[in-house]
């Protein structure tokens, strides 16, 4: 991967790939922590004599335009941040687009309409992305969130023009490295969340590198039917009780002792009643894993592991957000749920790495190539 930051940039219409999928509502940005994360890439160009051709998608509008998901309020809000102006083209591609292109000047900065609205986008589609090119000199991918999908702007892109990393991608794959290259030992993955089924191949791969792997959330009922207990009305896949019980064969796949139920009482992982709900992993299971998490030198940590957005069931995420600050190991954590807790509680500053990359951080860390990364090579 060739790094944008040494780059001959003076003169060139730089084309950024940036995660701009941020919430709105009222045509207003509701939280522009991705803008914010991407201003010392572009303040860093413009002043080296560059101009920047943004391009993003935001939500899901799945290859039509939709009104409400126009990047006009974005970039309003970047022109705040920035205190420059935006040139924004209500167009993916095409004249308008290629006019003002054309007409760049160092320091200048343009955004491009929703590449999400040309369904080409999503089709790594040849055309469309020899289209997106011909706005820019260079290309960079600072985009790691949506590098493990094979789009027009992340992968075909990169056949067109001179192609590099942004400094963002950069960080996120030397950090994320970390875990998939030697990690020191104990190595302690924490894997909570809602849904067994996305995790089980996250889960497989860990177990192999991983000296121990702590359970927590709603896939612990899966594996707690995995083990023949009951789980009452606890949230629980049972279509996937089979892979379950094939990943408890490995050893150092660890599960919760007690749960808190929905009436808040904590029960043992045997006893729990038919008419009850699982919560939050107990006091108990939070005090064996917060000994575990003690000894690691490297913790990663995807899932909440309770119902965190509901109190008290945000306890056992406490405590083990907590356990991982205190620990001297480096800690990752990956996830949107997982970083929406840990902001929640206010515990940021309390790990190494805060993972923005969502399932392409988890595609990351198992090992799989990423076709926006694999197209910088
Ligand atoms: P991430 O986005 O970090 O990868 P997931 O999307 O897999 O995490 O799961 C997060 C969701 O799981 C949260 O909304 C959380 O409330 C829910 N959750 C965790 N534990 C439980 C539980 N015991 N019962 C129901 N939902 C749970
Ligand atoms: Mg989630």
């Amino acid at each position: 991967m060739r790094s944008i930051t040494k780059a001959n940039v003076k003169g060139k219409r730089v084309i950024v790939r940036v995660d701009f999928n941020v919430p709105l509502k009222d045509g207003l940005v509701q939280n522009d922590a991705r803008i914010r994360a991407t201003l010392p890439t572009i303040n860093a160009l413009l002043e080296k004599g560059a101009s920047v051709v943004l391009m993003t998608h935001l939500g899901r509008p799945d290859g039509k335009i939709v009104d409400t998901l126009r990047l006009k309020p974005v970039a309003l809000h970047l022109a705040k941040l920035l205190g420059k102006k935006v040139l924004y083209v209500p167009a993916v591609i095409g004249a308008p687009c290629e006019r003002v292109a054309s007409r760049l000047r160092e320091g200048d900065v343009m955004l491009v309409e929703n590449l999400r609205f040309d369904p080409r986008e999503e089709k790594n589609d040849k055309t469309f992305a020899k289209y997106l090119a011909k706005l820019g000199d260079l290309y960079c991918n600072d985009a790691f969130g949506v590098s493990h999908r094979a789009h027009a702007s992340v992968a075909a892109i990169t056949k067109f023009l001179p192609s590099f990393a942004g400094p963002l991608l950069e960080k996120e794959v030397a950090l994320l490295s970390v875990l998939t290259r030697k990690p020191k030992k104990p190595f302690v993955a924490i894997l909570g969340g809602a849904k067994v089924g996305d995790k089980i191949q996250l889960i497989a791969e860990l177990s192999k590198r991983c000296d121990a792997i702590l359970i927590g959330g709603a896939m612990t009922f899966t594996f707690l039917l995995a083990c023949g207990k009951n789980i009452g009305k606890s949230k629980a896949e049972p279509d996937k009780v089979a892979l379950a019980r094939k990943l408890l064969k490995r050893k150092n796949i660890i599960l919760p002792t007690d749960i808190v139920l929905d009436n808040g009482k904590t029960v043992s992982v045997n006893d729990i009643p038919a008419n009850a709900r699982g919560l939050d992993i107990g006091e108990e299971t939070q005090a064996v894993y917060a000994e575990i998490i003690r000894g690691a030198k490297t913790v990663f940590w995807n899932g909440p592991l309770g119902l965190f957005e509901q109190k008290p069931y945000h306890l056992g995420t406490l405590a083990i957000a907590k356990a991982i600050s205190k620990a001297k190991a480096i800690s990752i954590v990956g996830g949107g749920d997982s970083i929406a807790a840990i902001e929640l509680l206010k515990l940021q500053k309390a790990f190494t790495h805060l993972s923005t990359g969502g399932g392409a951080s988890l595609e990351f860390i198992q090992g799989k190539k990423l076709p926006g990364i694999t197209a910088l090579d």
